[in-house]
């Protein structure tokens, strides 16, 4: 079976599903990924904690309407064409159509990790309720401000490309190699993954791929 994209469609177990959190590690850094979700490691820190705060104030589930928009608070995603499962921490409907926001620490970052989890959101919610999602957007708790994002063919084709390089990092087991990068410094398994005594380059080459300047 093929998708619209001409990809093929998933068609794997319900327990497969990819969280979408680990489409942002994966696309902050594979080995970060591969730690979590290959390895089962996971250690918090400052900013770990502080984003799971904000999602604690916004998971709070149920919903609301003001000025003709209704807003839908951790609201639970699905998409069965590429075998997505997650949270949305807030949705607007406006007219019927989604607008995802998802709430960051910090402010923005140089990395399109954020973009590619929030479009992965926007592929779930068009599943879901039959209708295309144009946008969405980041809201940054550093600067308190909201950063709207277009989910464009080239986000998109990133985000699908994204999905396919995690099931298969899932599927091989495979730990990518560390290499020290400017990702490390606020990286909460750098004491675990120690990257400075790593010299490929490996995963920095996948890593550029998600600059955003
Ligand atoms: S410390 Fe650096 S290389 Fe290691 S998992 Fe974190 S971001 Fe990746």
């Amino acid at each position: 079976m093929t998708d619209a994209g001409g990809g093929k469609e998933w068609t794997g177990a319900e327990e497969e599903r990819l969280p979408l959190s680990a489409l942002n590690q994966y696309s902050y850094c594979p080995r970060r990924c591969a730690l979590i979700h290959v390895e089962g490691v996971f250690v918090d820190n400052a900013f770990t904690l502080e984003g799971t705060l904000l999602h604690e104030q916004a998971d709070t589930a149920g919903y609301e309407t003001a000025a003709g928009v209704r807003v839908v608070r951790a609201l639970p995603l699905f998409c069965r064409r590429l075998g997505l499962t997650g949270k949305a921490d807030i949705v607007e409907f406006r007219g019927g159509i989604a607008y995802p926001v998802d709430y960051k620490r910090g402010k923005r970052k140089t990395w399109a990790n954020d973009d590619v989890q929030l479009c992965a959101q926007a592929f779930c919610l068009e599943e879901m309720f039959g209708k295309p999602v144009a946008a969405g957007a980041v809201y940054h708790a550093g600067s308190k401000r909201r950063r709207e994002v277009k989910f464009s063919d080239s986000l998109r084709a990133m985000t699908e490309r994204v999905i396919t390089e995690v099931r298969n990092l899932i599927s091989t087991q495979e730990i990518p190699p560390g290499h020290m990068k400017p990702q490390c410094a606020g990286c909460s398994l750098h004491e675990i993954c120690l990257p400075e005594l790593s010299k490929s380059s490996a995963d920095q080459a996948v890593a550029n791929l998600f600059r955003m300047d």
